[in-house]
């Protein structure tokens, strides 16, 4: 009896330091592009907010507007792959591929990327150094269970 109220409380106790872990750590939302319709109410919600350059082969680029809109959200903008297929970066990728995601995002925005979250969560070992060759930080599953993350549509 003893055994299983101590089992209890330390389940509590992770439960509830999990939930504050959440509400205190950035929120985050996946495939932000102008191909989604994305709630204004969610955008300005989050802390990061990561994109999609060029889903389905339209880039962000092509909607000046929309670029400017995100931009004066005033968010933590991450890169969050080129094409968004699946499991995109599961498959390596060279520069060339990479860079076309890094191109559109700064034409878009006016700077690259510091931020990087392969879709679908999963990535090769190689585009993992490839990744921080360009100088980004990558962010994988390792933070899902204490970041609460959004995707659009919504
Ligand atoms: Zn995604």
């Amino acid at each position: 009896m003893k055994k299983e109220l101590i089992f209890f409380s330390i389940i509590l106790v992770l439960g509830i330091s999990l939930l504050f872990l959440r509400l205190i750590s950035p929120k985050e939302i996946d495939d932000v592009t102008p191909e989604f319709f994305c709630a204004e109410e969610l955008l300005e919600k989050a802390d990061i907010l990561f994109v999609i350059p060029k889903f389905n082969n339209t880039p962000i680029s092509e909607n000046p507007e929309w670029c400017e809109y995100i931009l004066s959200l005033n968010k933590t903008l991450g890169l969050h792959g080129v094409y968004h297929t699946y499991r995109e970066f599961e498959i390596n990728r060279n520069q060339a591929y990479l860079q076309e995601g890094i191109d559109e995002f700064k034409t878009c925005f006016g700077y690259e990327p510091t931020l990087f979250k392969p879709p679908q969560n999963r990535i090769s070992k190689n585009n993992k150094k490839l990744i921080k060759e360009n100088n980004m930080t990558l962010k994988t599953i390792s933070n899902k269970i204490i970041h609460k993350i959004y995707h659009c549509p919504y």
